[in-house]
């Protein structure tokens, strides 16, 4: 009369609280790498435009220089062409007047270069000689371009001869030119630009500041929308979870959930069986007794309300571990773990009780329902449901056969 069919496989969809938890880790490592990046951008921004400022600032020192004190640097040959020489007997003049027209600015160092990278000035008098071969910002210089460089020093000595720690330098090459145009030499100018660490600093934290916030702000907003997305998927997949595996009318499991949740309780079953001395589960199937003559006289309302109250009362009898289901349309099936036989017997005797004990209710009548059942084992060593299924359907067809509303057993075999 029955058999045992394949059970539906639950679907395996992918979790939205994890993709939301994923969501919130990718979101995270974005703005933590977009932070980074962004500071690092900005800080290269404000150094850029720093290097640029402080370049157009040696330029206009290097033109001050020359008119001031070119004629301590340059000399005109008798075709009026100008060349780049220092004279031994005006070093010492050019020394003191060079530091006292740079005091105003914050240079530290000057070097004088002639085109064949000799440093022929410098007021640190230890480098006056020395020729800067493979220079390239030099030879940049030479070429008739601006060269400029940050760099932050560990130590300098500035022209008042006092040593200076952790100094932010602009190293500035700037082409020495005669009246004509000619490139005569170079100038290294080193502008401390010390003063402006705290305002780059500043600048760098407010704009990170304003941008972490609107991080913030957009990813909140995002992630509002993504976990009322999240809820209504979760719930949408609750929901169809439930219709996948619950019998609408009854709200038991449906068939393919009871199937299902059968072969796991067998594979529990059988591993069990190496710790347990002797393993076992129930199997009770049971039908309504002449429920067709109950649709028939009081409807196929009265007839689902009999299958719902049924339900209930069953469901209250049994462990909360114990699993039911609707088999069929009247025929259900229990489930018992850890039952004996004799133990199914004595649940399935309390199903009948329970059932048959007091009258029902539905669409205003009293109507006295019976139940019969068939019970059976199911042993380790079958490997499905079919063998136990099929002598519990034995049972309940003795059951029906000897006069309905009672409880038979069969044996294994
Ligand atoms: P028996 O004692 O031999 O089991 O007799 P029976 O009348 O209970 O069995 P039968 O198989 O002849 O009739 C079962 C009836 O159950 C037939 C069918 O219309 C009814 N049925 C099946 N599903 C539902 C349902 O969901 N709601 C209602 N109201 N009736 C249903
Ligand atoms: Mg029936
Ligand atoms: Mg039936």
């Amino acid at each position: 009369m029955l058999r045992a069919s394949p059970g539906n496989t639950q679907p395996q969809g992918t979790n939205p609280r994890s993709l939301l938890r994923l969501m919130i880790l990718v979101a995270s490592l974005s703005i933590a790498f977009i932070i980074a990046g962004a500071t690092f951008g900005i800080q290269q921004v404000y150094t850029a435009h720093l290097i640029s400022e402080a370049e157009g600032d040696a330029v206009d020192i290097s033109e001050l220089i020359l008119v001031h004190l070119g004629q301590l640097i340059l000399r005109a040959d008798q075709g009026g062409k100008e060349e780049l020489v220092i004279d031994a007997n005006n070093r010492a003049e050019l020394d003191r007047q060079l530091r006292t027209f740079l005091r105003p600015f914050d240079i530290v160092k000057i070097k004088i270069y002639d085109l064949e990278h000799k440093i022929v000035h410098c007021t640190d008098p230890a480098l006056i000689g020395r020729v800067d071969e493979g220079n390239r910002r030099l030879e940049n210089a030479l070429a008739g371009n601006n060269d400029s460089k940050f760099e932050t020093k560990d130590a300098v000595l500035d022209l008042a001869e006092e040593k200076k720690f952790d100094v932010d330098v602009v190293e500035c090459y700037v082409p020495i030119r005669s009246a004509q145009g000619a490139i005569l030499g170079s100038f290294e100018l080193y502008l401390d630009v010390t003063r402006f660490r705290q305002e780059i600093g500043s600048g760098v934290r407010a704009s990170i500041g304003i941008l972490t916030l609107i991080l913030l702000a957009v990813f909140a907003a995002s992630f509002l929308v993504v976990r009322k997305g999240t809820r209504q998927l979760e719930e949408a997949q609750q929901a169809l979870q439930r219709m996948a595996t619950t019998d609408p009318l009854t709200g038991a499991y449906n068939r393919g959930e009871i199937l299902s949740r059968a072969r796991e309780e067998i594979s529990r079953l059988q591993r069990a069986c190496e710790k347990l001395a002797a393993p076992s589960m129930g199997l009770i199937m049971l039908d309504i007794d002449h429920f067709k003559k109950i649709n028939d006289s009081y409807g196929h309302l009265a007839g689902d309300q009999v299958l719902r109250e049924l339900t209930h009362r069953i469901k209250l009898t049994l462990r909360p571990y114990d699993i039911f289901g609707r088999y069929g349309g009247e025929e259900f099936l229990a489930l018992l773990p850890g039952t004996t036989l004799d133990g199914s017997r004595g649940v399935a005797e309390r199903l009948r009780q329970v059932v048959g004990q007091s009258p029902f209710t539905a669409e205003g009548q009293n109507l006295q329902v019976t139940i019969s059942l068939g019970f059976a084992t199911i042993l380790p060593e079958e490997p499905d449901l079919t063998e136990a299924l099929r002598r519990a359907d034995e049972g309940l067809y003795q059951a029906k056969n000897s006069g309905r509303d009672r409880v038979c057993g069969a044996v294994p075999g």
